[in-house]
């Protein structure tokens, strides 16, 4: 009888969730991690309270993705409630936030990680790191190298792919796989930033305040539906979950257009007419405490300065005009090593139902190296574990179908 015996590639969210299934079910699984240990981004999530899923209804919580009717499928079967009930099983609370974030209820990820890692280890996961993935070879062998530049080819029944997007690559998705890939004739969405800050051509002027918060603005862009949030002003544009919530339309207008405009209503809490009246003039009040007054900031002021000429800024109906519909340019993403999440990766077309490659029987994908893109919220973690279990389940179901025992 031949052994079954499956590599999983990345010991991040998503290979370590495939490795759970294989390993429960009785598999033997080898987990390769060219890093010296396992899940640095999910530790890095963590410094923000590891934000791992959103209770938001279903419904609502699909339509955050750009392929919901591929991810459905998988979000089905490891929801948000799953992840919970997953989490406490690791004996991990949680919490969830007025925004309907969910987090662990010590808002770390270190315990969870220690106690799932040990669980994996005890369920017989072996750990190979400082192992780096190179490909297959002509025999249809995983190829691999150690820390010393050394390789070797091994066989395995199943391999699955987890080797993450393009972003953050200290913590070791450096998409070096994803370019093997592409040059293996698989069907490669290029990687692109997602969840980035965006550039902006500022003036010194705007430029001396960045590390300013920009609070509770609207923006849009032309159809597409406002996002309520906060930014960040910084030297070289924007930052923050406003324009995280709005990162695919930027993109796909840069991708067309060379640059995209976003409107900005700096205050969405009152009408256009009421901070008209708030702006006229009043005697013996200067105009920068008649625009603080009115609910201009100096974050907000200077941005409508940049664009109004100063012979327009004691006039009330232009500069209410102009707080409520401020038009940004932006020129370029922030590079995609500093992005928190990369859209693009493995297409669709290139995988089966399972999630494997159509050109290499018993090779699976999952995780963000997979062509979908979401916004952050809890919904990217997500997507990595449930379609780390959707691999994990596929290969079980491939391995019954082939009949390998
Ligand atoms: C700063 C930051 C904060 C974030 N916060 C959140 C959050 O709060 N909530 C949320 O939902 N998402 C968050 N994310 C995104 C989320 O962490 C990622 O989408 C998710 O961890 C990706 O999981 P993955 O398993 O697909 O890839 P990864 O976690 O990137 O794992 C891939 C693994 O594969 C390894 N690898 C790559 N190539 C090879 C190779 N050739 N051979 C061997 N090993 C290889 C890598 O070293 C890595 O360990 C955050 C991301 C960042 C950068």
């Amino acid at each position: 009888m031949q052994t079954i015996k499956v590599a999983v590639i990345g010991a991040g969210a998503a290979g370590l969730m495939a490795a759970e299934v294989l390993s429960q079910a009785g598999v033997t699984v080898d987990v390769y991690e060219h890093k010296p240990s396992a899940a640095r981004k999910i530790l890095m999530a963590g410094k923000g309270g590891l934000n791992i899923t959103h209770s938001e209804d279903s419904v609502a919580f699909i339509q955050r993705y750009d392929q919901p009717d591929w991810l459905q499928p998988m979000l089905d079967r490891f929801p948000a409630s799953a992840i919970v009930a997953w989490m406490a099983g690791l004996g991990i609370d949680s919490y969830v936030g007025t925004s309907g974030r969910v987090f662990p209820a010590e808002m770390k990820a270190a315990p969870l990680v220690r106690a799932w890692l040990s669980r994996l280890k005890n369920d017989g996961v072996q750990f190979f790191y400082r192992h780096r993935w190179l490909g297959w070879d002509e025999k249809g062998q995983q190829v691999f190298a150690r820390a010393d530049g050394s390789q070797f080819s091994q066989h395995y029944t199943a391999t699955i792919l987890a080797v993450g997007g393009g972003s953050w690559a200290r913590l070791g998705s450096d998409g070096q796989a994803l370019d093997w890939l592409a040059q293996h004739c698989v069907d490669l969405q290029p990687l692109q930033a997602s969840n980035c800050g965006v550039q902006v051509a500022w003036s010194p002027f705007v430029q001396a305040l960045a590390g300013q918060p920009l609070k509770r603005v609207q923006a849009w862009l032309t159809d597409v539906e406002p996002v309520l949030s906060d930014a960040m002003l910084t030297e070289y544009g924007l930052e923050g979950g406003l324009l995280y919530a709005l990162s695919r339309p930027i993109r796909q207008q840069l991708n067309t257009h060379g640059q995209a405009e976003i409107f900005l209503d700096v205050l969405p809490n009152i009408s256009q007419q009421e901070l008209q009246d708030r702006l006229q003039p009043k005697a013996k009040q200067s105009q920068a405490n008649l625009w603080r007054k009115a609910g201009l900031d100096p974050v907000k002021s200077a941005l409508i300065r940049e664009i109004l000429p100063k012979s327009a800024w004691a006039d009330p109906v232009q500069v209410a005009a102009l707080a409520k519909r401020l038009p940004i340019t932006i020129h370029a993403l922030q590079p995609m090593d500093e992005a928190i999440s990369t859209a693009g990766g493995v297409r669709q077309s290139a995988l089966d139902h399972q999630l494997m490659l159509k050109q290499q029987a018993g090779v699976f994908c999952c995780g963000e190296m997979l062509d979908w893109d979401a916004p952050t919220g809890g919904y990217l973690l997500t997507a990595c574990f449930a379609s780390g279990r959707r691999a994990g389940h596929g290969v079980l179901d491939w391995l019954k179908r082939s009949d390998t025992t």
